[in-house]
């Protein structure tokens, strides 16, 4: 089909990107599991290694199954392009890769998945990158850290482990006036339940492992491109604005206009980073977006019913659901997340750490594993698992304190699930 303005989302996550393969007519997009493309003659192979065709070299580097993928994601998310990768770790280090350099930094939001804070603290370092962390509530420190080495804002729209939801609209201003990109990671809220583009994000990110492949089977990523950013504003983001000389001299902005990046992290961030999907993974991820939004709904449906009935549970110190009216996040779910505030809170246990312990181990129906975005719902202990590597301080700050257990709700029953918490919370305080 083509893809027009008008289809609804539940259009698009069934039919954006795939059309009947073109060699057999088969309707569902066929796994291209397939290293290599042959080209028509020489001149087609130059034209394609100059970029002056757009076309199939190597998987490395695009393979018609992942491309598939990305048009779809570029289509729900409201972008004009995506770069699928091997991971949502990958994605982050694509995103960074054309616009960091050097003695450049990033400033990020203290609240973020336990791996993305070690990341950007430590990782990062060995590429003389480095990030300045802030509370994203407190716009005038978001303001102040930013200096003239920053080259972009980061932050999740719903935040791991939590379920914060950042202001997007303010912190898109604050990057916008300060001429720098904001790089939204959508994993936990996914396009249907946040646009991060309307917002004013100019980059998106995922971890494709979560919801949108929804079900456990897949380790991926994606970077998806608003194509809304003057990266020729400022002399602040040479790899796109000026010759590259990565790509013989190639100016990405003047000659691709608002798919610059697009470009770029396939011909210049795939193809020397590698991080790159496999077909398979990419048919598997296109199948689970395929039910993406009736998924979602169930898990906002289910989450708000428990986190609801968690609330007032004797055992339990406190939830952090932004759909719980008691949620000081809850007015900025009608604005950032107007379909729901997703499916992953944190409940505080009054018995602390040993009641965790004992509450995660005597669960029957939840996973205790480190994942999250499952059709099945999940726990787990983030202190001592996913923000291990953090400080207490770090800890704290990113919503995962000892006295918390996070909790992914799957789209089980809830009754059944509320029958299975009831169970072990008795349990970790017999
Ligand atoms: C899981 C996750 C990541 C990392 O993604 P991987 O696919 O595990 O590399 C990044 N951000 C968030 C919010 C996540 O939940």
């Amino acid at each position: 089909m083509t893809d027009g303005p008008t289809y609804g989302f539940d259009t698009l996550q069934i039919h954006a990107g795939a059309r009947p393969d073109p060699a057999t007519g088969a309707r569902q997009t066929p796994i291209y599991q397939t290293t290599a493309y042959v080209f028509r003659d020489a001149d087609h192979a130059a034209a394609l290694f100059n970029l002056q065709e757009v076309g199939y070299i190597y998987s490395r580097l695009t393979n018609p199954t992942v491309a598939a993928l990305q048009e779809r994601l570029a289509a729900l998310e409201g972008g004009v392009g995506a770069v699928c990768c091997s991971s949502g770790h990958a994605a982050q280090i694509i995103a960074l890769f054309p616009l960091m350099g050097p003695g450049k930094n990033i400033v990020v939001s203290t609240r973020l998945y336990g791996g993305s804070i070690t990341q950007f603290s430590q990782t990062i370092k060995r590429f003389g990158w480095s990030a300045t962390f802030v509370d994203f509530d407190d716009l005038d420190a978001v303001k102040a850290a930013i200096d003239d080495d920053t080259r972009a804002v980061f932050c999740e729209s719903i935040a791991n482990p939590g379920g914060y939801i950042t202001d997007l609209d303010a912190i898109s201003g604050i990057a916008e006036a300060a001429g720098l990109p904001l790089i939204v990671d959508n994993t936990s809220a996914t396009p249907y339940l946040c646009r991060p583009i309307e917002h004013g994000a100019t980059l998106v990110v995922h971890s494709m492992t979560k919801f949108l492949t929804g079900n456990g089977t897949v380790t991926g990523g994606v970077v998806v491109d608003s194509g809304r950013f003057d990266w020729s504003a400022s002399d602040k983001f040479p790899s796109l604005s000026a010759p590259e000389p990565a790509y013989h001299g190639l100016k990405f902005h003047e000659t691709f206009g608002p798919l610059a990046f697009t470009f770029h992290g396939i011909a210049v961030g795939l193809r020397d980073l590698g991080m790159t999907l496999n077909p398979q993974a990419a048919h598997y991820t296109l199948m689970g977006i395929e039910t993406l939004s009736l998924r979602m709904a169930k898990h906002v449906e289910n989450a708000t019913k428990v986190a609801g009935w968690l609330e007032s549970h004797p055992h339990v110190a406190g939830v952090t659901y932004a759909g719980l009216p008691s949620s000081p996040y809850h007015d900025r779910v009608a604005r950032i997340c107007p379909r729901g505030a997703g499916g992953l809170f944190t409940v505080a246990l009054k018995g602390g750490y040993e009641a965790c312990v004992k509450f995660v181990d005597s669960l029957e129906i939840f996973s205790h594993v480190a994942n999250l975005g499952d059709t099945r719902s999940l726990v787990i202990h983030s202190a001592s698992t996913t923000h291990r590597q953090l400080t207490e301080e770090q800890q704290k700050a990113a919503g995962a304190s000892l006295d918390v257990v996070r909790i992914s709700i799957g789209i089980e029953d809830a009754d059944d699930l509320i029958a299975d918490l009831d169970q072990a919370l008795n349990k970790a305080h017999g």
